[in-house]
C-alpha cells in the first residue's frame, strides 16, 4: 500500500521528543528518507536545504510555529505538500491551514494508519507528476535537439512546438503563435512550390486536409517556403506523420542552402556556357511543351533555324577567339530582341533556333526578317559585319520534332543557295 511513499522524502516537524521519535520510526519504514526538526525555525532551514516532497508538521511549537513555517515554505514553493498534525481543533488554526492550502489536517493523537494513508495519497500525486514532467522534459529535449522545426498540430492549432519553431517565428511560447497566425496554414508562403498557401486552401475546399495533401505529393515535391522573423524566405523539406485522429507531427527541415545550389545547377544545365543564352537541353524541353500547347489549343507554332553566314571565315581569318566573340555578339543581340512568348536558344556551333508561339509562318517570316536586320546591323570591332540565313517553317498536324527540324533545315539550305543573308520558308 505504500508503493509511492517509498519514493519520497518527508520533513517531519514536532517539538515533543517522544511523539517525534515514535512517528519518525513509523515514517522511516515507508518513506525513502525522513528528516526531523524540533521546531518551525529548524524546519524551515531543513526545508531549504533538502527540499522534501512532503512536510508533516505540528502547529504549536517554540521559536516558530507550524503556521508561520508553512507560510514561509509556501513563499519558496507554492505547491509544497503540507500535512498538519495538531492537538488544536480550534477554528482559527483550521482557517489558517485552509488559507495556506494545506493537503491534510490530522487531529492528535494521530492514528499512524491515517497519517500513512494521507502520505501515500500525496506521494502518488508527487511521483506521477515527477514522472510526467520527466517524460515531457525528455520529449522536449529530443524535439529541441533536432535543428528541424517540429510541431504537433490538429492541422489548425499548434499544441506543441520545439525551440527551432519558436526561434524561427520569434515567439516566446506557443500561446503567442495565435497573435501572429490564425492557423498553421498561414505560415506557408505563396510561391511556386506546390505546397503553398493557395494550393493548401484549394485542397481543403475539396475536402483534402493538409496532412492528406502533403502525403499525396511525391517526396521531391514536399518543399515549401516559410517567412522567418526577419522576413527572409527559407525553403523547407516537409515530413508529416499521423499521431492519432486529431494530432499530427509536422517537421520542417531547412534546405535553403540546398535549394540555392539546386537553382544554380538547374540554371547551368539550361544555359549555353559560351553565349549565355538557353542551350539545346532547354530548347528540347521548351519545344516539346510548345508542341503540346499548340495541339491542345489549336494554335499555330512556327520556328526558324538561324545559321551565321560563312562563319568558318571568321575563325580562319581572325582565329577561334574572335569567332567566339562574334557568336556571343550575335546571340546577345538576338536574345535582347525576341518577343515575349517567343523563345531563342543556341542549337549548337553557329546555329540557333527561334520558336514563335501562336504564330503562323507569315508572322514567323516577318519576325525573322526583323532579327536578320538586327544581325546585319552588327559590327564586330575586328571581324566587322555579320550576316545570317534563316530557314522557317510551321508545325503541321502529326508533325514530330524531327520532321519540323528537317523542313526548317531544308528551308535554310534554300536560303544559303539564294545567296545568304535572307529568309526562306517551307510550309
Ligand atoms: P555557311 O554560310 O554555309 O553556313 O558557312 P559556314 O562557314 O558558316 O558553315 P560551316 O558549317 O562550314 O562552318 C561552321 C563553323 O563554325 C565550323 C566550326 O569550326 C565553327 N564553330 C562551331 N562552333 C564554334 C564555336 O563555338 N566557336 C567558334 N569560334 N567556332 C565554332
Ligand atoms: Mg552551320
Ligand atoms: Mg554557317
Amino acid at each position: 500500500m505504500n508503493q509511492y511513499s517509498s519514493m519520497i522524502t518527508i520533513l517531519y516537524v514536532e517539538d515533543q521528543d517522544d511523539v517525534r521519535d515514535g512517528y519518525a520510526r513509523a515514517l522511516k519504514r515507508v518513506a525513502k528518507e525522513i528528516i526531523t526538526a524540533s521546531d518551525g525555525a529548524i524546519g524551515l532551514i531543513l526545508y531549504k536545504k533538502f527540499l522534501p516532497d512532503i512536510i508533516v508538521t505540528d502547529i504549536n511549537m517554540p521559536n516558530m510555529n507550524g503556521i508561520d513555517m508553512v507560510s514561509n515554505i509556501k513563499k519558496i514553493n507554492p505547491n509544497a505538500n503540507i500535512i498538519f498534525t495538531t492537538a488544536h481543533s480550534e477554528s482559527r488554526y483550521l482557517l489558517a491551514a485552509i488559507s495556506l492550502q494545506v493537503d491534510g489536517y490530522l487531529i492528535k493523537p494521530v492514528q499512524k494508519v491515517s497519517l500513512l494513508v494521507a502520505i501515500e495519497k500525496i506521494a502518488k500525486r508527487v511521483v506521477l507528476e515527477k514522472e510526467n514532467k520527466q517524460q515531457k522534459d525528455i520529449l522536449q529535449h529530443i524535439i529541441d535537439y533536432d535543428n528541424s522545426i517540429s510541431v504537433i498540430t490538429n492541422l489548425t492549432d499548434i499544441y506543441f512546438a520545439n525551440k527551432s519553431f519558436l526561434n524561427f517565428f520569434d515567439i516566446s511560447n506557443i500561446l503567442r503563435f495565435k497573435d501572429k497566425y490564425l492557423s498553421i496554414i498561414d505560415i506557408f508562403s505563396v510561391n511556386n512550390h506546390i505546397i503553398n498557401k493557395i494550393n493548401i486552401e484549394k485542397s481543403i475546399k475539396r475536402g483534402i486536409n493538409l496532412y492528406e495533401f502533403i502525403c499525396s505529393l511525391d517526396e521531391i515535391n514536399r518543399v515549401a517556403t516559410l517567412r522567418d522573423k526577419n522576413n527572409h524566405l527559407k525553403s523547407f523539406y516537409i515530413n508529416v506523420s499521423k499521431i492519432n485522429n486529431t494530432n499530427f507531427l509536422i517537421t520542417f527541415t531547412d534546405i535553403t542552402q540546398i535549394e540555392k545550389i539546386r537553382a544554380v545547377t538547374t540554371k547551368k544545365a539550361y544555359i549555353d556556357g559560351l553565349t549565355g543564352v538557353f542551350n539545346r537541353n532547354k530548347l528540347e524541353e521548351v519545344f516539346e511543351q510548345k508542341v503540346k500547347e499548340s495541339e491542345m489549343y489549336q494554335r499555330p507554332l512556327s520556328m526558324a533555324i538561324v545559321d551565321i553566314d560563312h562563319f568558318k571565315n571568321f575563325n580562319d581569318t581572325y582565329g577561334h577567339l574572335i569567332g567566339d566573340e562574334v557568336l556571343i555578339m550575335l546571340a546577345e543581340a538576338i536574345n535582347r530582341n525576341v518577343r515575349k512568348g517567343d523563345f531563342f536558344a543556341r542549337w549548337g556551333g553557329e546555329e540557333f533556333v527561334l520558336l514563335f508561339s501562336n504564330t503562323p509562318i507569315q508572322g514567323a517570316m516577318l519576325s525573322s526578317d526583323k532579327i536578320r536586320m538586327i544581325v546585319e546591323s552588327l559590327n564586330h570591332r575586328i571581324a566587322g559585319k555579320i550576316t545570317a540565313s534563316f530557314g522557317v517553317t510551321q508545325l503541321r498536324d502529326n508533325d514530330t520534332i524531327d520532321n519540323i527540324f528537317e523542313r526548317a533545315d531544308k528551308a535554310l539550305y534554300l536560303a544559303k543557295e539564294s545567296g545568304r543573308n535572307c529568309i526562306k520558308s517551307i510550309r
